[in-house]
């Protein structure tokens, strides 16, 4: 699961970044999209997909909380 933490903003654009690279944009029209490196970017219409999206494993932060219940 994704922890999009980090905050930015560029242009009237807001970011959310997980520290894997994830990464939601949130447009100035207030559109969300979800920016994917290797496939295309995915425009999010329903906290359904964002919370599908969430979900995905993700390659940092799922070890850290692996390694923090494990410790
Ligand atoms: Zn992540």
């Amino acid at each position: 699961m994704h922890k999009p933490d980090n905050k930015g903003s560029v242009e009237g654009w807001q970011f959310r970044r997980c520290r894997c690279g994830f990464v939601i944009a949130l447009s100035p029209r207030r559109k969300l999209y979800w920016l994917r490196a290797k496939t295309s970017i995915k425009e999010i219409r329903s906290k359904e997909e964002l919370q599908a999206a969430l979900a995905k494993p993700c390659r940092i932060y799922d070890r850290i909380a692996r390694s923090a219940a494990a410790g």
